[in-house]
């Protein structure tokens, strides 16, 4: 059976630009239905000296609502935990496994677990975020008796299909060339964040042409892929 719901959790507004707009711009036209989960409220992601937290919170939002617009995204939830302090607690797996059986994807797009070298990736919320999903996926959002709470309105679901966002070697390459003008488009909606939008479009079509150049893509964005047994 082909994708129908695709739903993508990330810990940051624009994290899901960055990783897999251009995945998600392919998905909307192949018809499917995406849902855009944000776990924190980016309140921390300005060097403006005159930015407040409450300010921010509500910029970002704003500015992630116009991003999942530009690409066809159906809605955008938002968990609100703080920026940069999230921790892995019973209560966001419960969020997080909630969000998973109100929408029940066909496939979960999240940020890799795994610490690397690349600090701006692998960001602390970014792990921990991504192995939070991965528990959620399984084995909480299928049992019916994790989460009690969350009965009966939240009936258990089975995710089929995990990519998890991976920079190097991946193993699953996605040809984005058609739709990299949608991809920068989204990124852009993402203002406050970039002081110079010309210097970090080169360096985003810079990693996606060298994310692509194995494959002989244009362009490309890169998963580790997990199916899930039925
Ligand atoms: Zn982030």
């Amino acid at each position: 059976m082909p994708t129908q719901r695709v739903m993508v959790v990330t810990a940051h507004p624009d994290d899901s630009e960055f990783g897999a707009a251009g995945t998600v711009a392919k998905f909307v036209r192949d018809g499917c239905e995406i849902t855009y989960v944000i776990v924190t409220n980016g309140s921390k992601g300005s060097s403006d000296r005159s930015m407040t937290s409450e300010r921010l919170i509500r910029i970002r939002e704003e500015e992630q609502r116009n991003a999942a617009r530009a690409l066809g995204v159906e809605r955008v939830q938002f968990l609100g935990y703080e920026d940069g302090e999230v921790e892995d607690t019973r209560e966001l797996r419960r969020d997080v496994t909630r969000e998973i059986r109100r929408w029940r994807p066909d496939l979960v797009i999240c940020q890799s677990p795994n610490r690397s070298y690349n600090l701006g990736a692998s960001h602390r919320d970014h792990r921990i975020v991504g192995g939070a999903v991965l528990d959620c996926v399984y084995p909480l959002a299928r049992d019916h008796l994790a989460f009690p709470e969350l009965l009966p309105e939240y009936e258990p679901h089975k995710v089929r299909e995990i990519y998890v966002m991976q920079w190097e070697n991946p193993q699953l390459v996605v040809d984005i060339s058609d739709v990299m003008d949608v991809k920068m488009k989204a990124l852009a909606c993402h203002a406050s964040q970039f002081g110079d939008f010309a210097g970090l479009e080169a360096r985003v079509r810079e990693r996606a042409a060298a994310l692509g150049k194995p494959k002989g893509y244009a362009y490309a964005e890169a998963f580790d892929r997990i199916e899930m047994l039925r």
